[in-house]
């Protein structure tokens, strides 16, 4: 069984709160302020808080978390062996990691494939890990309209999520290309419309996040939904202060 069900968490009103620090910050000392800086503001809420730094930090970040876990941008399929240049979801299981973000929009664009992304997930739950899966459509096809948007999400979950069994717990980040990074949010409307579409692919007991622009001006749109379960945020979750506001959005 790949899916993880756990019904305590899955059944929680806790919200999913993901800091994606992308490639960022760029050396070790930085990276262990800004995650204790963030390990505060997680202490003080009631969400589920991760954390994702880039591989070289995550042993140093470890060290200054206690309520927030750790998360991984990415892994491999396989275990160990020959593969260059490539991190298995058992060596970031033994180093503490919880989460792991699989098939980021920012990854797909250098070519990674849903074939990839779908044998990345199933390693990832083998190896007791929580993938994170992100899913959206480019700005061409959203410009099609929202029911577009839907075959094209669909489109990828099949390919992403296909040999898991459902129902399970499995996260889907709905991420729309065009959202992330760019300061233009989706309407949040729109995103409910979207997570119930995706739940009804990826079972009942999927976790559905919203990313895409997240700041603590417009966390509390998306994150009063009970249909949206967190957030994945990614140039947010470089200022603590404004990761921190986000954080305590998801309380209120
Ligand atoms: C992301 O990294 O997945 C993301 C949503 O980035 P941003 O919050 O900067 O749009």
């Amino acid at each position: 069984m790949y899916f993880y069900t756990n019904r305590e968490e899955n059944e929680s009103m806790k919200k999913l709160i993901i800091a994606n620090w992308k490639m960022n910050p760029s050396s070790v000392s930085a990276a262990v302020r800004l995650a204790a800086k963030t390990e505060k503001g997680a202490l003080k809420s009631g969400n589920d808080i991760v954390v994702a730094p880039p591989f070289p930090f995550l042993l140093s970040v470890k060290k200054v978390l206690k309520k927030a876990k750790l998360g991984a941008q990415d892994d491999f399929w396989e275990n160990q062996g020959a593969y260059t240049g490539e991190i298995s979801p058992a060596m970031l299981k033994s180093s503490g990691v919880k989460y792991v973000i699989v098939g980021h929009s920012e990854r797909r664009r250098l070519g990674e494939t849903d074939d990839a992304i779908n044998k990345k997930i199933k390693a990832s739950l083998k190896a007791g890990l929580k993938p994170i899966l992100c899913v959206g459509e480019s700005l061409e096809v959203r410009k099609k309209g929202l029911t577009a948007a839907k075959n094209f999400v669909k489109s990828q979950l099949k390919k992403d999520l296909k040999g898991l069994p459902r129902p399970g717990g499995i996260i889907v980040a709905y991420e729309p290309i065009w959202a992330i990074g760019t300061g233009k949010s989706d309407k949040p409307q729109d995103t409910v419309e979207m997570a119930i579409f995706i739940k009804g692919i990826a079972g009942s007991k999927a976790k559905i996040l919203y990313g895409g622009s997240v700041t603590s001006k417009n966390a509390k749109n998306f994150l009063q939904y009970k249909e949206i379960d967190g957030a994945l945020v990614g140039g947010a979750s470089l200022k603590a202060g404004e990761f921190n506001k986000i954080i305590n959005s998801a309380n209120k």
